[in-house]
Order: structure tokens, then C-alpha cells, then sequence
């Protein structure tokens, strides 16, 4: 039988009722992803995304959830009280077949991971309305390994221009340092 262990459950609740689509959520979080902290900010690089129609009345905030190397074989497209959204509109995954949650200039993924160090996420404190808050919670379950962040990286690059080319690559700059 697998091993027990205790996990925290880190919940973002979204409020699409109140947010106003001010988009400053996506200011903090590129900022504070810059490389060095605050040194840029570029709402592209964010991980958090607002669908943001106000003509349609429409602003949704979603987070960046997983890496997937392949699109799912069929696209959602909802309509929620006499609204319309785009296809795929609600999906967290850095996907090949859209641009969100991906570096603008790489392509490589771009996943929350709530702000690790922090207190509170930064979208949450910077979200003067309340359309963001943040709960945690403790949860017994099965041990399991998480895939480090640079590995979806290297999965993500692998898939994008074969091992063999990653190697040789690594092979080059090894040899340069
Ligand atoms: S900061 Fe809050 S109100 Fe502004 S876009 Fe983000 S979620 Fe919406
Ligand atoms: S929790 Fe942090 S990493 Fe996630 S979207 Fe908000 S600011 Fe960005």
C-alpha cells in the first residue's frame, strides 16, 4: 500500500463577479517572476490571464496550470448565462495550440506556483476588489513525486526539438563555459 502523507491544498477562489478587468494581478506577477524580482514587467510573461471583454461584460481571470505536450483531441466552448466564450476559454494548460502561459520569447512553459516564498500570492494582495482571496487547507494522500519545474522545461524542449539536439546543444555550451 502506498505511503500516507500530509499535503497542503493551496486554493485560489475566483470572484469573475467582481473583477473589473484592471489587470493588475498580471502587472505583479510578470514583475515578480523578473529576473532579477521587479526588475521588468510584461503581462505576457504572466501567470495568471484575464479573458477580458467589457464590451460583453466579461472578465475572468485564469491561472496557469500544467505543461501538455500534445492538444486535447477536441476543443470546449462554453456559453454561460447568454454569455459566449472562446474556445478554450477556461483551460490552465500551456498548450501547443495557443500562446498563453508560455515565455513570449522561448515558448517555454509558464505554470502559478502561488507565489512559493510569500505569504499570500501577490495577484491576491494586489486585487484591490476581492475577485482573488486564497485559502489553504491540509489533506491526507498517497505519496507521490512532483515534476520539478525545470524538468517540464526540459520536457518542453525536448518535445519541441528532439533529445538528440538538446544534448549536442548542452554538449556545446558545456564546452564553452
Ligand atoms: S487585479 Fe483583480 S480586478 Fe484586476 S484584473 Fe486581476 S482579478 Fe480582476
Ligand atoms: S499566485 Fe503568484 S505566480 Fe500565481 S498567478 Fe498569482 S502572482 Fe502569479
Amino acid at each position: 500500500m502506498a505511503e500516507k502523507t500530509k499535503k497542503i491544498i493551496k486554493t485560489l477562489k475566483i470572484d469573475v463577479n467582481k473583477c473589473n478587468g484592471c489587470r493588475a494581478c498580471e502587472v505583479i506577477c510578470s514583475a515578480f517572476h523578473a529576473e532579477p524580482k521587479y526588475s521588468s514587467n510584461n503581462p505576457a510573461r504572466s501567470r495568471i490571464r484575464i479573458i477580458r471583454d467589457p464590451f460583453r461584460d466579461i472578465f475572468v481571470p485564469v491561472y496557469a496550470g500544467e505543461y501538455t505536450p500534445a492538444e486535447c483531441a477536441g476543443r470546449d466552448k462554453y456559453m454561460i448565462d447568454g454569455k459566449e466564450y472562446d474556445e478554450c476559454s477556461f483551460c490552465r494548460a500551456s498548450c501547443p495550440s495557443r500562446p498563453e502561459f508560455k515565455e513570449p520569447d522561448s515558448g517555454l512553459p509558464l505554470k502559478c506556483d502561488m507565489c512559493e516564498g510569500e505569504d499570500e500570492p501577490l495577484c491576491v494582495k494586489w486585487c484591490l476588489v476581492d475577485a482573488l482571496t486564497y485559502e489553504e487547507r491540509e489533506e491526507e494522500v498517497d505519496e507521490q513525486e512532483e515534476q520539478e519545474e525545470m524538468e517540464v522545461s526540459l520536457e518542453a524542449l525536448a518535445n519541441k526539438y528532439g533529445l538528440q539536439k538538446m544534448m549536442e546543444t548542452f554538449a556545446r555550451m558545456a564546452q564553452k563555459d
